[in-house]
């Protein structure tokens, strides 16, 4: 049985006090709820008030991107094993933003899943299609390719602790969200693709998300597929409210 995952990126949103803020109201409304995984991914500057606010919660931490090098001259970069130390347990890898905005790509993504799992982080790795790639019908071929080359060679027990992230970028920060229907068939596609590479069982207890628009109003359909596993959820994850309703499917 595949365990439901509801991660909230708050991408370059909340500086420490508003984190904490945040986090605090969460907790309230959240308290209780074991049957899903409820991760928050805040900006680096506020991981070390949300990992110690979270303690010992319900509530997991993880972090919007990494490097894949442990350490070194790289200016500007923070390592998986950092995150891992501030006591985050997932960490985002090659959202659309970071592939549209920062130049990575389907080989960056693999190295970083990569380190990400050899520091004992569970990546939770993104892919979709643009509108452009949808309206040309290649969505599925497009979603193959980074899903083959981002999670390319790894080892077998690494599988399953990988969390793959359907985002069609044109549902992202749109209010447009794929249809139940639209985002199952995919994420269906996505999980034989898995297993065409490392088997059906550890294709079986891979967790897949949809991301995009995700908000109150359609979590309930979306969940109610039997290959979508959860949701990474953009700007509605930035309310207490709003979040906590979509953690408990209302
Ligand atoms: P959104 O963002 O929920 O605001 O569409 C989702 C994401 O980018 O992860």
């Amino acid at each position: 049985m595949r365990k439901p995952i509801i991660a909230g990126n708050w991408k370059m949103h909340k500086t420490g006090a508003e984190a904490k803020q945040l986090v605090e109201e969460l907790k309230e409304l959240i308290a209780g709820v074991e049957d899903v995984e409820i991760v928050v991914c805040p900006p680096f500057t506020a991981l070390e008030t949300v990992t110690e606010l979270c303690r010992g919660t319900n509530l997991t931490v993880g972090a919007q991107n990494m490097h894949w090098e442990k350490e070194g001259a790289y200016t500007g970069e923070i390592s998986g094993q950092m995150l891992k130390y501030l006591g985050c347990r997932y960490v985002i890898v090659g959202h659309s933003e970071r592939r549209q905005y920062f130049g990575e790509t389907n080989e960056t993504v693999n190295k970083k899943v990569k380190a990400a799992l050899s520091c004992g982080l569970y990546p939770i790795v993104c892919v979709g299609e643009t509108l452009e790639q949808r309206e040309a019908g290649i969505t599925a071929e497009v979603c193959r390719k980074q899903v083959e080359e981002g999670l390319a060679s790894l080892k077998d027990d690494q599988v399953s602790r990988v969390v793959v992230a359907y985002e069609p970028v044109w549902a992202i920060g749109t209010g447009r969200t794929a249809s139940a229907r639209d985002a199952e068939e995919v994420i269906s596609y996505i999980r034989s693709v898995v297993a065409g590479m490392y088997g059906e069982k550890a294709a079986g207890e891979m967790r897949i998300q949809y991301g995009g628009s995700v908000k109150p109003d359609n979590i309930k359909e979306l969940m109610e597929q039997p290959n979508i596993d959860g949701a990474l959820v953009g700007g509605a994850s930035l309310k207490a409210q709003s979040f906590a309703q979509i953690v408990r499917f209302e």
